[in-house]
């Protein structure tokens, strides 16, 4: 019998990531990741599944307009984020919101 298995128990240890907006560290499934995929374009992704550079921040408009305003997401994509895009994930942002 193999015994010394028995106190080996699987850690849950569940990944933390820092917030963009408010900088806070929170486990990954709290946040919502926003995603710059190979071919430029910027999304949110609900599901942590997209491939491409994401950052991390709360499932929450006020932490989104703190990072738009500051420009940390700018910074944390490593790429400029025109007006529209901002618009738009926020569109989505308060989209999801609603639906709590
Ligand atoms: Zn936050």
């Amino acid at each position: 019998m193999q015994s010394r298995d028995n106190n080996v128990r699987p850690k849950k240890r569940i990944p933390e990531r820092k917030c963009i907006g408010c900088s806070e560290s929170k486990a990954k499934n709290e946040l919502i990741r926003i995603v710059r995929a190979p071919d430029g374009s910027i999304s949110i992704d609900f599901t942590g599944k997209l491939s491409g550079r994401g950052a991390y921040i709360c499932r929450s408009l006020s932490c989104f307009r703190k990072a738009r305003k500051s420009k940390r997401l700018e910074h944390s994509l490593e790429s400029a984020i025109p007006d529209e895009v901002y618009d738009g994930l926020e569109r989505k942002l308060q989209q999801d919101e609603d639906k709590k």
